[in-house]
């Protein structure tokens, strides 16, 4: 059976106690948007020697290169640090989401899905430029996939063009609902390769840039208002014909079109979400068994009630269905298998609907006060909604797995 160790147990509770002293005191600023998250982001960072840990981590990476230990260039699997410990990782997602899932989302937006994408494909030298200084906060990273008409068909219908032209590539198109995008100095952006007209747009090969906030043409929104996950800033990213040199080019070599690491990134996204579903289902549960032995109606706590009990159970039955499926997944890291894309579906549909059932009962267990602000229980409710639509809908588990039975 998989559990964390001892060490990660002991992380875990000072990461609960930063949480509650650093992160609980700024929630209303920050989801009122008066606060961006990244200063409190680099806190922490701070805090539990974070940044330290990643520059190590790269000066044993650039001498084993240096040796030739490692190929200078796309060594799989190297994370120059981050995420060399997935147990850690889902504790920080557990933690962060029990006080702030839009805290947690914009954090892993960056590191995760943008750091992530460059460390997986980048060179050496891409690393060094563009992940090191996402890994150790100095820059916040946004990764930008979705269009205006290419979410749940993100390859399809993708439009975002590169044109090469000479040495240099020329970016032009639109990415929307981009994670940290309005505030993000360093963006992963996919684009289509424009070979010829004759090719079918749909089927054009797809490749990852790296931009700067800086680049001529390249543009962002303000925060989108949305119905929840306040605390991480959603905008639109603008390419206006954004001319970068092949360096830029994650990888570096066009003949490695970027479907497959893109789908590297999907399934990180989907296997990442359930310690955030686990933070808020926990938190959930805990708040609703407060509450309901402290409410009375007709002189007794509401708790004696079994449709309230039935309600509990259930929470608590979700809880251990998620501990288990994120267990399980941690244990097949551990031991050196992958899950496979429809087991990935699978916890993240599972994961994200039983967090919003959760969510919604405890706002329902709390009554007139779970409906407000006040009450923790509503924030996480409008926070759980997203987890069934970031990363792939939840139709979409549904195709892939489905895919997977019948092929
Ligand atoms: C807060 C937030 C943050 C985000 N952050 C990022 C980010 O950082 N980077 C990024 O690239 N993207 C990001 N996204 C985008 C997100 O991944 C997409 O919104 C999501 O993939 C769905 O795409 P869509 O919104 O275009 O919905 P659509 O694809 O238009 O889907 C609309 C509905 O149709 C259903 N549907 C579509 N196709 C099918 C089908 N074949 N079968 C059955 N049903 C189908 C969907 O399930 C959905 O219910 C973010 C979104 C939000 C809301």
């Amino acid at each position: 059976m998989f559990e964390f160790s001892d060490e990660q147990k002991m992380a875990q509770t000072m990461l609960r106690q930063w949480c509650e002293k650093e992160l609980a005191p700024q929630v209303a600023k920050l989801e009122r948007g008066e606060y961006p998250p990244y200063e409190l982001m680099r806190k922490m960072a701070r805090t539990f020697a974070l940044d330290e840990m990643v520059r190590a981590s790269f000066k044993r990476l650039e001498e084993r290169a240096a040796k030739g230990e490692v190929a200078p260039e796309r060594e799989e699997g190297e994370s120059g640090g981050f995420a060399r410990d997935p147990g850690m990782s889902a504790i920080v997602g557990m933690e962060l989401s029990r006080h702030c899932p839009g805290f947690c989302l914009a954090f892993g937006a960056s590191l995760g899905l943008a750091g992530g994408a460059i460390m997986a494909k980048g060179t050496l030298a891409q690393k060094k430029r563009w992940a090191l200084p996402i890994l150790t906060l100095e820059k916040i990273g946004a990764w930008g996939m979705t269009e205006p008409n290419a979410g749940s068909d993100a390859f399809g219908g993708m439009r975002t063009v590169a044109r090469r032209d000479g040495d240099s590539y020329v970016l032009h198109g639109q990415k929307t609902f981009i994670t940290n995008a309005p505030f993000a100095d360093t963006f992963v952006v996919y684009a289509k390769i424009v070979e010829d007209s004759a090719t079918d747009p749909r089927s054009r090969p797809i490749h990852t840039f790296i931009l700067e906030k800086s680049d001529p043409g390249l543009s962002v929104s303000k925060p989108m208002e949305k119905m929840g996950m306040h605390s991480s800033p959603t905008g639109e990213v603008f390419l206006a014909d954004v001319r970068v040199g092949r360096e830029r080019l994650l990888g570096e070599k066009e003949k490695d079109p970027s479907r497959e690491q893109a789908r590297e990134v999907f399934h990180g996204e989907r296997t990442g979400m359930a310690p955030m579903c686990l933070g808020i289902v926990e938190r959930c549960l805990e708040d609703s068994i407060k509450y309901s032995k402290e409410r009375t109606t007709w002189d007794k706590p509401i708790a004696e009630n079994q449709l309230v009990q039935e309600k509990l159970a259930r929470m608590y039955m979700h809880r251990e269905n998620i501990r288990n499926l994120l267990f399980k997944q941690l244990w097949m890291v551990k031991h050196g298998q992958k899950q496979s894309m429809a087991e990935a579906s699978a916890c993240k549909l599972y994961c994200a609907r039983a967090t919003t059932e959760v969510a919604l009962e405890a706002v329902q267990i709390m009554g007139g006060n779970g409906y407000m602000r006040e009450y923790h229980v509503e924030m996480l409710m409008r926070d759980a909604k997203l987890l069934q639509i970031g990363g792939g809908t939840d139709e979409i588990q549904i195709v892939t797995i489905a895919r997977q039975l019948l092929g």
